[in-house]
């Protein structure tokens, strides 16, 4: 595939950009693969570029029912950021993290990486003293994060309102080398370098069973017909539990909604990201202006990608009184996907009791960050059987009471 380049920008501009390739195939999918991935999010494709790019495992379709991103890759609200609690999510988010700084160059497609810093609001003294317990975790994990208090915070972010009417800010877990990406282009970066490297990306067509013989996959049925395969990795996100079912077991996730709305847009007044974790709240501002604005999970299992009105009103009273500048902003937009979420708030990168299928969930409200992590670990484990980093992320966690409680750090949707 041709480089993109400003030197490409140019020679295209003079021919009228009529000599851009396309930047993935529209293959017809073929009857076998070595390995099969389900679901064209940025974990599903990830592993796909990684499977070709660290291992050489090139005869692998990755089949999506929509469109590339349609599900939470391209619904979510970037934060980047790798200051978690326990050390097995440090690890994958910190890996994940780095692999960001230079993913544009990697790739050869810009995702738009602003390393702008992360803010996390502590509210109480409660979570003033779990974010000096992070701080210090972090430090122990090598991994850039400090406490800082108001004084700190007030240069920061000059629009917070420190006072607070409800609670005081006594200080934050600020990350400077936390920040943003543009999600579509995280998707279809890796789409385009994956599909450059011989993998076979395959857009609507939706995996309706999972044949098994011997306690092993044999293939799947799509509404494109049916495929065979060596290997299968299931990454659907939030509907992981419905093709575990396909494939006859159950996983321990619960599928809700979580949504996110931005505004109209303003002038430029927020450089860093900030969450509000106690009133609940968080918020950003896009390159074109809007603030982009996240709040909570439904509190009840559904599959609407819609999201439910009393988190809308409570997020926007919790970042008015946050922001007491964005008091008469309008909202232009609301939408919600479908996150799948853990008891612990930590992943599941494993095999399953099915031999050769391996999956990839439970990554909640707070996966985007992962991507690139989640897909390096992820290729390796299908690759060689087994894997440092998502070892600690496997299935028999739950059988045996190894949790990975990242519930504080996942205490706003992130
Ligand atoms: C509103 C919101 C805000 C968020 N904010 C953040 C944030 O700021 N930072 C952060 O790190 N994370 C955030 N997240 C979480 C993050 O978006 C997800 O964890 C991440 O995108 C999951 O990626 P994925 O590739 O696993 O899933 P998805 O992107 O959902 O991809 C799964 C794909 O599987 C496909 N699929 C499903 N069933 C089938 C089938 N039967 N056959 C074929 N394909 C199928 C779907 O169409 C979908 O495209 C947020 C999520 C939401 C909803």
């Amino acid at each position: 595939m041709r480089q993109y380049s400003a030197f490409a920008v140019a020679r295209e501009a003079l021919r009228y950009h009529r000599g851009w390739e396309r930047a993935w195939g529209n293959p017809v999918p073929r009857t076998h693969y070595d390995t099969l991935i389900i679901g064209g999010g940025g974990h599903g494709l990830a592993t796909a570029y990684y499977l070709a790019k660290n291992h050489g495992i090139t005869d692998v379709g990755v089949l999506e029912k929509g469109w590339l991103g349609g599900g939470n890759t391209g619904r979510n609200t970037t934060i980047i950021r790798s200051n978690y609690l326990q050390p097995p999510s440090a690890a994958i988010y910190e890996l994940s993290r780095g692999l960001y700084e230079e993913l544009s160059q990697q790739l050869n497609f810009n995702i738009m990486f602003s390393p702008r810093g992360v803010l996390m609001l502590a509210q109480t003294e409660h979570e003033h003293r779990a974010w000096m317990r992070t701080a210090h975790a972090n430090r122990l994990a090598g991994i850039e994060s400090e406490l800082v208090g108001p004084e700190r915070i007030r240069e920061l972010c000059p629009i917070i309102n420190i006072e607070g009417p409800r609670y005081p800010v006594l200080g934050g877990l600020w990350q400077a080398r936390g920040g943003s990406a543009r999600h579509d282009a995280v998707a279809w970066g890796y789409a385009r370098a994956a599909a450059d490297l011989g993998v076979d990306i395959v857009q609507k067509c939706e995996v309706t069973a999972i044949d098994r013989r011997e306690g092993r996959v044999a293939g799947v049925r799509t509404t494109r017909g049916t495929i065979t395969c060596n290997r299968l990795c299931i990454v659907v996100a939030g509907h992981s539990g419905v093709l575990a079912e396909m494939a006859g077991f159950r996983l321990p996730i619960e599928s809700v909604a979580l949504q996110a709305l931005v505004s109209e847009p303003i002038k430029p007044c927020l450089d860093i990201v900030v969450m509000a974790n106690t009133v609940h709240g968080y918020m950003s501002q896009s390159d074109k202006g809007e603030m982009v604005i996240g709040g909570g999970a439904d509190g009840f299992n559904n599959y609407t990608q819609r999201g439910s009105f009393q988190h809308v009103e409570e997020t926007v009273r919790a970042l008015v009184e946050t922001f007491p500048i964005i008091s008469r902003l309008k909202m232009l937009r609301q939408w919600g996907g479908i996150v799948d979420m853990t008891g612990d708030r930590s992943p599941i990168i494993s095999r399953t009791p099915v031999e050769n299928l391996f999956v990839n969930c439970g990554w909640g409200t707070g996966g985007f960050k992962a991507i690139p992590g989640s897909g390096w670990a992820t290729a390796s484990l299908i690759a060689n059987g087994a894997d440092d980093v998502a070892g600690p992320f496997s299935l028999d966690r739950f059988a045996v009471g190894r949790m990975i409680d990242e519930s504080v750090a996942a205490a706003v949707a992130h």
